[in-house]
């Protein structure tokens, strides 16, 4: 079984450098997936309120002889629950729902910033924190100028940023900004969702050259840029392969060939825009 390393975090906390993401696993599918990642040396798992399968996720911690301080748990804040008091209310539901005390970290989804709500919502989120019901609170799909809001109004600085970023679309300046202020940068869709990045003929040169698969040395990519990474799958063959990550190295040629694949495109929507309640 693989472990993986921690990165440590501005509030002192660590976090697994790759995990599980959940993302569009129905609910009644999400047990058994999250069952074969734990087994597999998986310690970090991400979820969130819209993916709607919290419970599964619980489901398969309290199934699993692995104790829960072992697994470093990720929810996020849905949209619609943004705003002070349903923040808190949310949060209570995703507790009940994943089966646990303390959260490891908790996300606001997006920043909607059209509605105004991510200062208040932030609020919310130190105080979950000061009361120890929080260890770590982030952020996701923030760009930079929400932060300087964040910065300007309020105490906290969020330990994590969850954002697009996968070869194609590298995101450097953010990252930039995140290493400035100390906050870790976590890459969703780092594989490229299933949209034609791992067919890349660039990819594939490094695979076969590495004796790899196209999957594997993305996730390196990812691994060797300081990048918290997150790969979802629920075949229980590649949850194998994209954590058997730790036991070869890209060199410099490897991370530039896989950088030539950038086309500044993100596969997701663009958060300056994105409004959905
Ligand atoms: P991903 O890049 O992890 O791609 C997943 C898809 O890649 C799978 O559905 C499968 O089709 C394919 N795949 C997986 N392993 C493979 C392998 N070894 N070989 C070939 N193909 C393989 O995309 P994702 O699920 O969107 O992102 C990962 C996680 O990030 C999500 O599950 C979720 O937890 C998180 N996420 C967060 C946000 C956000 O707004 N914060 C948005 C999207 C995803």
């Amino acid at each position: 079984m693989t472990t993986v390393p921690d990165l440590k975090m501005n509030d002192g906390h660590t976090i697994p450098q790759l995990g599980f993401g959940v993302f569009q696993i129905p609910q009644d599918e999400t047990e058994v997936a999250v069952t074969t990642a734990l087994k597999e040396g998986y310690r970090l798992i991400d979820t969130a309120q819209g993916y709607q399968n919290e419970e599964g996720v619980g489901a398969a911690l309290k199934a699993s002889d692995v104790a829960r301080d072992d697994v470093y748990i990720t929810t996020k804040l849905a949209n619609r629950h943004q705003g002070y008091d349903s923040t808190m209310a949310a949060f209570d539901a995703s507790m009940a729902k994943l089966g646990i005390d303390v959260l490891d970290l908790f996300l606001i989804h997006w920043p909607q910033p059209m509605f105004d709500q991510y200062v208040d919502t932030w609020r919310a989120f130190e105080k979950l924190q000061s009361d120890g019901r929080i260890r770590s609170i982030g952020v996701s799909n923030f760009e930079i100028e929400h932060f300087e809001r964040l910065f300007a109004e309020t105490d906290v600085v969020p330990a994590v940023n969850q954002v697009e970023l996968h070869p194609q679309f590298p995101q450097a300046e953010l990252r930039a900004f995140h290493a400035e202020h100390g906050i870790l940068t976590e890459s969703w869709g780092p594989i490229g969702q299933g949209k034609g990045l791992l067919e890349n003929p660039h990819v594939q040169r490094v695979a076969d050259r590495k004796g790899r698969t196209p999957a594997q040395v993305v996730l390196r990519w990812h691994l060797q840029l300081g990048l918290v990474v997150i790969p979802k799958s629920v075949t229980p063959s590649r949850i194998a392969e994209n954590i058997a990550v730790f036991d070869f190295e890209l060199d410099d040629q490897d991370m530039a060939d896989i950088a030539a694949v950038e086309t500044g495109e993100r596969l997701g929507p663009d958060p300056k825009t994105f409004a959905m309640r």
